[in-house]
């Protein structure tokens, strides 16, 4: 089945590399030298804008200056008025899952080329809302990060954990309650036929099942260390993998450079995973106040969300829909502790089971300035992400510096309509407030007039 669909999605592939010249290449020039001009530049840390120039060569910011840059004799960048706009880094979604473009009921029946077509699409669609780089925390993604990275088609970076690791009764089995056990027989989860989760009971199979994702190409692992609330199985009080299992996990990471995140609601999952060596939480939103201390203090990221729980996802039970509303009850006190002790805190969406679900990602601006200032919530979005990628270490797909304007860093960056840093809630409203999307030195939309005419 996993085979069949891999040699789908190949074939689907190969079709859209043939028409390659007529589809990609006009919504993305190839890379070249840009320079901006008349802009204010947001890099990403600052407290404010400033006036000043950046130019682009290749996929790189060559140089940026609060005057005017004078390119080198010979180079020949095409000038872009940015009309006195804010130039941002491009946005960075810390926890996606692009391969979850179908409810689990939809997905039963699915033909694998369909559900290829729509991530492509959702790919797609997630850099025209800005996001330039996204950490996908579960699913078989590895073939489409692939097949950006070569051009074949439009989409964020990737940084992939391939299938997140799951205990029986876990997170991320998904098993129906006839369906009988794999040591009795059973056969693979939905979720496994589709690369989204693995089940692995015990040390050696952890270590099988690290390694697997390891080889795939994973960035880095993720494990189900709690309850769930997209779980059938799992209140979202219990602890999911033992300190050991928890230990094989983070020790396979750590032998090829990388760490483990882990999904984690309560407290004491959350200490268990931490003392086990974990770097990253997921979630997070049950954790008392020693608990965000500990977070705090081991300078652990928390890597949490909010806009999914704001409309529970279709096609869920009773019992999922109840621990969503508990997870959604919490958020307030997480985001008001981690606010108080400094907690290195991602900018994340988790919105799964269709594309109609992602297209909410830029709503995750408009819910955190309920906690947060625009600067705090863009920090968390571009520079703050970026550190808690560059965890990824000798397993960093893009090792150059993402999330900040700054010389030598890769060339992904908005031009924003309006003032982000005074009014964050206009960035939920992408397809108006991103007049630029340049990534990896390439323009994907430009509604720029040639003059450059301001807003
Ligand atoms: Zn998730």
């Amino acid at each position: 089945m996993r085979r069949m669909r891999l040699f789908m999605v190949g074939f689907l592939l190969a079709s859209v590399a043939a028409s390659a010249a007529t589809e990609v290449a006009p919504l993305a020039a190839a890379p070249g030298a840009y320079l901006f001009r008349n802009v204010r530049i947001w890099d990403g840390r600052s407290d404010a804008p400033y006036a000043g120039e950046v130019l682009i060569v290749g996929n790189r910011i060559q140089s940026l200056s609060h005057a005017g840059i004078a390119p080198a004799p010979g180079l020949h960048p095409v000038a872009i008025d940015g009309g006195g706009r804010v130039l941002t880094p491009g946005f960075i979604d810390a926890h996606v899952h692009m391969s979850s473009v179908l409810t689990r009921q939809e997905a039963q029946e699915a033909d694998p080329v369909y559900v290829a077509a729509l991530e492509i699409r959702g790919a797609e669609q997630a850099l025209l809302r800005g996001f330039t780089t996204q950490r996908d925390v579960a699913g078989a993604v590895f073939g489409l990060k692939r097949a950006i990275d070569a051009g074949y088609v439009v989409g964020p970076r990737i940084y992939a954990a391939g299938a997140a690791l799951s205990q029986t009764a876990g997170h991320g089995d998904d098993r129906h309650y006839i369906d009988p056990p794999r040591r009795l027989g059973g056969g693979l989860t939905l979720e496994e036929r589709t690369g989204m989760t693995t089940i692995a009971d015990g040390v050696p199979e952890v270590l099988a099942a690290a390694r697997d994702q390891m080889g795939h190409g994973a960035a880095m692992l993720k494990v189900m260390a709690s309850g769930g609330a997209a779980s059938e199985f799992d209140p979202i009080e219990v602890l999911e993998y033992t300190p050991e299992e928890l230990r094989a996990a983070v020790e396979v990471a750590a032998s090829f450079g990388t760490y483990v995140t882990v999904h984690s609601y309560n407290s004491a999952s959350t200490r268990r995973a931490i003392e086990a060596g974990v770097r990253c939480i997921e979630h997070g939103h049950l954790v008392d106040e020693p608990t965000m201390r500990l977070i705090a203090e081991r300078g652990i990221f928390l890597s949490t969300n909010v806009v999914v729980y704001e409309v529970p996802p279709p096609g869920i039970s009773e019992t999922q829909r109840a621990k969503f509303l508990q997870v959604r009850a919490a958020t307030d006190a997480m985001m008001n502790l981690a606010k108080k002790y400094h907690v290195k805190l991602g900018f994340g969406t988790d919105l799964v089971f269709g594309l109609e679900q992602m297209a909410r990602q830029s709503r995750e601006f408009t819910l955190r300035a309920r906690w947060f200032s625009p600067v705090e919530i863009l920090r968390q979005a571009t520079s703050g992400n970026a550190e808690l990628l560059a965890m990824s270490g000798r397993r960093n797909p893009y090792p150059g510096k993402l999330g900040v304007i700054e010389e030598g860093a890769y060339a992904d960056i908005l031009l924003i309509n309006g003032e982000p840093l005074q009014d964050i809630t206009l960035l939920e409203h992408p397809d108006v407030a991103l007049a630029l999307i340049m990534k990896d030195g390439r323009i994907y939309k430009n509604q720029l007039s040639s003059a450059g005419a301001a807003h």
